[in-house]
């Protein structure tokens, strides 16, 4: 299986290969990008909640030895907090059933810095000012754990001691202990509404760490949503997580989360997480060396006739009507958006060029792609099997060089296929493309 490598060092080399930065500007250590994410609320215990019964906690993963983070500790507290999951119980609320999963959502990562990893880190165009003495203070072949100091001029303001200072990237937060509860139904229905995934926590990774969707919260002109597996590329750590109010997160494929369930595509992937409504997500991989394939297309601005573009080359100066239905054609926009060939300037103060591909409203479901079946999932980023019914699929696509690069809508979604209630973690169903949380206050 030669596939499996970090997805970190292979985009990075995919992004500067397509992507070359232009100009550098000044650091800020505001990042807002996540940081605006508001996390759903923790759902209110409803009449009818049996109090919890522990059993198996199946694919979770559960801290039964006490194992505290090396590097993270409690707020105001000399305590180093407990990873993984805390515990996992069946409950009943309104005559439905969930498992109940209780973490801190602080993972506990080992990583091993390989070669590529470390060129990685070397060739991040900002690596002059992103490390404190401009390089990593790892070599190749160091294991490093979660929150360790890897010489990153991490985010001052959040980061001291006590918080990982040195493992993340300038700009996000640092994680802190979120103590979040979710629940996900057991026996998980089809959806027969549209709803939209939406910032914040949408489900948790078998961890307890949150699963974000593709916003990163940024909207360009008021039209065009980036993508934070894109334009955040350079504003997750080492294992592609970053902390948004305290609360760490991934919104793409993890090694560190394959390592962690111990998936190296020589089958069909293990389930790495669980969305609200109740359905898995597994890992990209639907047999031996065989990825799941995302039926999301990438629109065709640069060839005037396509039915996807705008009538000019390289011109952003229409939408598709319905990104789910391209056959509905297209609608011009009062003003145009940025070309194929424009710059866009991160939060982080990194240089993108935005070609096709640079924000969601560049993607649209190619159903024919989906009516393929096998590996070709639908319109949620999921199908069935008769082992596993209804399921989620990572979805990332392999190289020339034989690395995983993350590909929209890269964990599950848009909408979710599942019904959402009362008690899930998302609550609300959402038209809004990319729309807020529900208002709460900031975790921890
Ligand atoms: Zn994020
Ligand atoms: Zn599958």
């Amino acid at each position: 299986m030669q596939v499996k490598e970090s997805l970190l060092f292979p985009r990075q080399r995919w992004r500067c290969a397509i992507l070359p930065v232009v100009i550098w500007t000044l650091f800020t250590t505001s990042l807002p990008g996540c940081d605006q994410d508001d996390p759903s609320p923790p759902p209110e215990d409803g009449s009818g909640d049996d109090g919890g019964d522990s059993g198996d906690s199946g694919p979770w993963i559960l801290n039964t030895t006490g194992a505290r983070a090396p590097y993270i500790y409690e707020t105001n507290s000399n305590a180093q907090v407990l990873v993984n999951v805390q515990s996992v119980e069946a409950v009943t609320v309104e005559n439905k059933r969930y498992t109940r999963v209780s973490a801190t959502g602080i993972p506990d990562y080992k990583i091993v810095i390989t070669g590529n990893l470390y060129d990685w880190l070397i060739n991040r165009p900002r690596a002059a000012t992103d490390f404190v003495g401009g390089n990593p203070t790892v070599q190749v072949g160091d294991n490093v754990l979660f929150g360790q100091d890897i010489g990153y001029s991490s985010n001052s303001r959040s980061c001291d001691t006590g918080a990982g200072y040195g493992f993340w990237p300038p700009g996000p937060v640092c994680p802190e202990n979120v103590s979040h509860q979710g629940y996900f139904p057991q026996e998980p229905e089809i959806s027969n509404e549209r709803c939209e995934s939406v910032l914040g926590a949408q489900g948790y990774w078998v961890n307890g760490t949150s699963i974000y969707q593709w916003s990163d919260g940024q909207i360009l002109d008021g039209t065009w949503h980036t993508l934070a597996p894109v334009a955040e590329v350079y504003d997750v750590d080492i294992c592609g997580g970053h902390a948004a109010r305290g609360e760490y997160h991934h919104h793409f494929y993890s090694d560190c989360l394959a390592d962690l369930v111990g998936d190296n595509g020589d089958s069909h992937s293990p389930i790495y997480g669980f969305t609200a409504d109740g359905y898995a997500i597994h890992g990209p991989w639907v047999a031996n060396g065989e990825l799941a394939k995302s039926s999301w297309a990438i629109r065709d601005y640069d060839d005037p006739d396509s039915p996807s573009g705008c009538g000019i080359a390289g011109e952003r100066r229409c939408l598709l009507i319905d990104e789910y239905d391209i056959n509905q054609g297209i609608a011009a926009l009062a003003s145009n958006g940025p070309s194929t060939s424009d710059t866009f300037t991160s939060l982080s103060g990194n240089i993108f060029i935005t070609e096709s591909g640079f924000f969601y409203e560049d993607y649209y479901w190619n159903q024919d792609l989906t009516a393929l079946g096998g590996a070709n999932l639908d319109q949620f980023n999921g199908h069935s099997d008769s082992e596993r019914g209804y399921h989620y699929h990572l979805t990332v696509t392999l190289n020339e060089a034989g690395q995983l690069i993350p590909a929209f809508p890269y964990t599950f979604g848009p909408r979710f296929y599942g019904k959402l209630d009362d008690q899930t973690i998302v609550s609300v169903c959402s038209d809004e493309v990319g729309g807020g949380a529900p208002p709460g206050p900031p975790p921890g």
